[in-house]
């Protein structure tokens, strides 16, 4: 029998991720220097570590609320309020889950039907056009430009959008690019959303790592908006705690109601010791995400100096923990670009199509890894591009 035939099509037909594929090969090396990976290098602080095993020690060893610990709702609610000026209800409008994979797999669950048409920018992170797949939406990417330092413009968002399109998924700061968005062009996209009855999913997951004095502004704080938004947000990255699997999502209360309907049947609850060290993150860890904020701006620099010095042009982004050079004028393709590096100077980036079609002609280069080997990889970096530039 062979068992391929029963998989759904719809799943069959899902690429695999073109990080997963590059870095088997990456696996396979020894003494590569990893740009690739958008995971922080920092340990979870050691408070927010000691919590969970406290959580342990106390036996909070039992199923949460589905919507989460009431406590861990309170607390965000007033980190929302206070850092993204929007006010949720900890009662009716948060709901706690595994990670921002799984609040955006359960807010596309929750409002897509068969066909209806999913706008996003591209490139974006890997997992928003599968998701949309999943959730049996269409997914459409609208492109960003190296121009525009890759932010998404309302003009090229409105050529896209049709009778059909019904959310708008957005990221910024972005993965990969490291884009942000002004207040001016959120309030243009904003009010598209309102002509066009779009619902907005805002996926935040990196606004506390701004730079350069910026400070991050949600879709959600404008006026009218809080009501067609879902406001996504987590722990994996500010805070140092993938591993712990914790994130959220807030939204107008009939809609957390169905996101709670999808979660309480395919998920449960999030686990209770991450969400008892989520609670200490929010009381106590603001200190220790500033300094790690500080430690990826230095780095950034650096990155931006001399990624430019070398000729591949590259924006100084104002967010996020990623840099996306352009590497056109070497004559090589994304993919021919990042292998020719790895093998050669074993240095590992992601080529930039992994993020979309419009990513061609760019990599993407992670600076959560230190300082130390960011120099190297750049040395080696520099040589490489020296030693092939046509
Ligand atoms: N959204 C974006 C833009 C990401 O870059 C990532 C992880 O890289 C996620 C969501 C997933 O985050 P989480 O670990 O909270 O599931």
């Amino acid at each position: 029998m062979t068992i391929s035939k029963h998989i759904a099509n719809h799943i069959r037909d899902i690429p695999r991720s073109g990080i997963r594929d590059f870095f088997e090969i990456v696996q396979s090396m020894k003494d590569v220097i990893s740009l690739g990976i958008g995971e922080p290098d920092f340990h979870t602080p050691w408070r927010i570590r000691e919590a969970a095993i406290y959580s342990l020690e106390r036996g909070h060893t039992g199923y949460t609320s589905n919507l989460g610990l009431p406590r861990l709702r309170e607390c965000i609610a007033e980190y929302v309020a206070k850092h993204f000026a929007v006010k949720y209800d900890a009662k009716t409008e948060i709901i706690v889950t595994v990670g921002v994979s799984e609040a955006l797999d359960l807010a596309l669950r929750a409002l897509v039907n068969p066909g209806d048409e999913v706008l996003y920018h591209e490139p974006c992170y890997v997992s928003y056009s599968p998701s949309v797949v999943m959730a049996h939406g269409v997914p459409v990417a609208v492109p960003t430009h190296p121009a525009d330092n890759f932010r998404m413009t309302a003009e090229e968002l409105a050529k896209h959008i049709t009778p059909k399109s019904k959310v708008l998924m957005m990221n910024f700061p972005c993965n990969p690019t490291g884009a942000t968005q002004t207040r001016e062009e959120l309030e243009k996209i904003a009010k598209l959303c309102v002509a066009h009855d779009l619902i907005v999913l805002t996926d935040e997951i990196y606004s506390e790592l701004t730079y350069d004095g910026a400070s991050h502004f949600s879709i959600a704080a404008l006026p009218g908006m809080k009501d067609r938004c879902v406001f996504l947000h987590g722990f994996s990255k500010a805070f140092a705690m993938t591993g712990f699997r914790i994130g959220y999502a807030c939204a107008p209360a009939a809609l957390t109601e169905a996101m709670m309907k999808v979660h309480q049947y395919a998920i449960l609850c999030a686990n209770t010791m991450a969400q008892d060290a989520a609670i200490e993150a929010l009381e106590s860890g603001e200190n220790d995400v500033q300094m790690m904020r500080k430690e990826y701006e230095a780095r950034r620099n650096y990155i931006v100096r001399s990624l430019n010095d070398m000729g591949l042009p590259c924006f100084k982004p104002l967010g996020a923990f990623y840099v996306f050079p352009d590497i056109r004028s070497t004559g090589m393709t994304s993919r021919e670009f990042s292998l020719g590096l790895l093998e050669k100077k074993q240095v590992a980036c992601v080529p930039g199509p992994a993020f979309g079609v419009s990513g061609e002609g760019h990599i993407r280069c992670s600076y959560a890894t230190g300082l130390d080997k960011i120099k190297i990889a750049m040395e080696r970096m520099a040589e490489f591009v020296a030693e092939n530039r046509k």
